[in-house]
């Protein structure tokens, strides 16, 4: 078994949505990033990318090329479940908290949980997530940007095991 922590945020800036766990969330401003923003999946795959001591999503994919500008985080995280699925890694459980004072997130949460398990190959019940305001307290009460944890538990199967 191995567990991995990921940790994200990003500020607001003009934009008339977010993109979190693989939503398109309508609001008033948008996520100041070189991809599309996505804090959500970014923590989850830092967590996963952790959990196999591969480093994080910023070395795997530098905003310093242009292939990743604007790019789906959706795509990012499939990528990251193939590296660990060559080495030998399937995901056990995923856990994640999002942190937000707006947008309201409780009617986005289950279709974020659908995308990330199909994302991941899992089922639904494998993934977790969980939003939380800060009760205006801090940067992301005063409505600065959007933050995420995510935690996330692998194991390793045995790749010459015959199927
Ligand atoms: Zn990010």
């Amino acid at each position: 078994m191995r567990i991995g922590h990921g940790y994200d945020v990003h500020a607001f800036s003009e934009g008339d949505h977010v993109m979190i766990g693989g939503v398109r969330i309508p609001y008033a401003r948008g996520l100041a990033a070189h991809s599309d923003g996505d804090v959500l999946l970014h923590a989850i795959s830092d967590a996963l990318l952790g959990a196999a001591a591969l480093g994080d999503i910023g070395r795997h994919f530098p905003d310093t090329d242009p292939v990743n500008k604007g790019i789906d985080s959706r795509l990012l995280l499939r990528d990251v479940m193939q590296k660990l699925s060559a080495r030998g890694l399937s995901l056990c459980n995923l856990d994640a908290t999002i942190i937000a004072q707006a947008p309201r997130m409780a009617g986005h949460i289950d279709v974020m949980r659908s995308r990330i398990a199909q994302d991941c190959g899992v089922e639904v019940g494998v993934v977790n997530v969980k939003a939380t305001t800060t009760e205006g307290l801090g940067p992301m009460g005063r409505g600065e940007g959007i933050a995420a944890h995510a935690v996330v538990l692998l194991q390793t199967v045995d790749l010459k095991e015959p199927h």
